[in-house]
């Protein structure tokens, strides 16, 4: 990539996109392209087509998409599949029409078999049947980064994909609801201390182990294979560093100074039993990842605060 290419971040408000937003400009990328929703709206494909044809990137970043975690999830499979799904469609074909050189597919590693082999390589892909919980944003995903990798084939076009664990960072949403488990986690004990509450309802049995990675380290890292000549059409991201479910919640309740004991409700989904992925590929290549997450729970208490006092904090979807 070069330092003068026009570099559309697609979801440049998001978690992800924003992230990818600051490491361009620390990178000295002084073109970069973006667009509000509000200002172009991704399941539209004629509209997509004429931003694409105006713009004339050089490399486009997608990393717009609905997320959420197992609850938002599990209630709307059906909003997940069909959202995500244009989206990626939308932006990966329009690119490709609009003769985009280059182009980053992001999306996560739940696109993998509920029951993949641990820690799972980028090999696991459609080898089994998804995790119920979330089989609609994965299905998406998973065309998103198979037209990616039709697109390298049939028409030589290097588009590729990476598929990051589960994120946290600056920017997350902190819905109590429809969030995912670390920024919900973070906001539940926050209110419970200052509320003074004597327990915090988690859900699940807090056996399920997960691993996550910081955004800054995912967004390093989508610089990284970008400037590789030749990627590898998918490639995991990751911190390597598990933690059950019941582990984290104690983390969280340290970093946040609560004193509150924690009531776990069963009735709620555990989800898939552990999502570990397989980072050797990417390491191998020579990205490692740089905030552990006892730091990264730290910086992230941090900045929840301070969103919370600037009150720019996201408390729904
Ligand atoms: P997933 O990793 O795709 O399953 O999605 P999440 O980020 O929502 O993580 C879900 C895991 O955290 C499951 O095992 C949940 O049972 C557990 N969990 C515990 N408490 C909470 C909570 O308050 N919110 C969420 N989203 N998950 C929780």
């Amino acid at each position: 990539m070069r330092k003068a290419d026009r570099i559309y971040v697609a979801g440049h408000r998001g978690m992800v996109g924003s992230a990818v937003c600051r490491v361009l400009e620390r990178g000295g990328y002084g073109n970069v392209v973006t667009r509000t929703h509000a200002e172009l709206d991704l399941l539209d494909p004629a509209a997509v087509r004429a931003f694409y044809a105006a713009e004339r990137p050089d490399v486009a970043v997608i990393a717009a998409a609905r997320v959420g975690g197992i609850g938002a999830n599990s209630a709307a499979n059906a909003r997940f599949l069909y959202e995500n799904e244009l989206i990626a469609l939308n932006t990966v074909w329009g690119a490709a029409e609009a003769g985009v050189r280059r182009l980053l597919f992001l999306g996560s590693t739940c696109i993998y078999p509920r029951l993949a082999p641990q820690p799972i390589p980028e090999s696991a892909l459609l080898t089994s049947a998804l995790e119920k919980t979330n089989e609609g944003y994965a299905l998406a995903k998973i065309s998103g980064l198979k037209l990616c990798e039709f697109l390298r084939r049939e028409r030589g076009l290097c588009y590729h994909s990476l598929m990051p664990t589960n994120l946290y960072g600056p920017g997350d949403s902190y819905d109590l609801v429809g969030g995912h488990v670390l920024p919900t986690m973070i906001r539940k004990f926050e209110e419970a201390r200052q509320r003074g509450d004597a327990s915090v309802p988690l859900w699940g049995t807090g056996t399920p182990l997960r691993e996550f990675l910081h955004v800054d380290d995912l967004a390093e890292a989508c610089l990284f294979v970008l400037n590789l000549a030749d990627p590898p059409d998918l490639l995991n991201v990751g911190s390597g560093e598990e933690v059950s479910i019941r582990d984290l919640a104690e983390k969280v309740r340290a970093a946040t100074g609560c004193l509150a004991t924690i009531d776990w409700d069963a009735t709620k989904p555990d989800g898939t039993p552990r999502k570990l992925c397989d980072t050797s590929r990417i390491r191998a290549l020579g990205w490692a990842p740089r905030i552990s997450l006892d730091e990264g729970l730290r910086r992230t208490v941090a900045c929840y605060r301070a969103e919370c006092a600037a009150r720019t904090v996201r408390l729904g979807r």
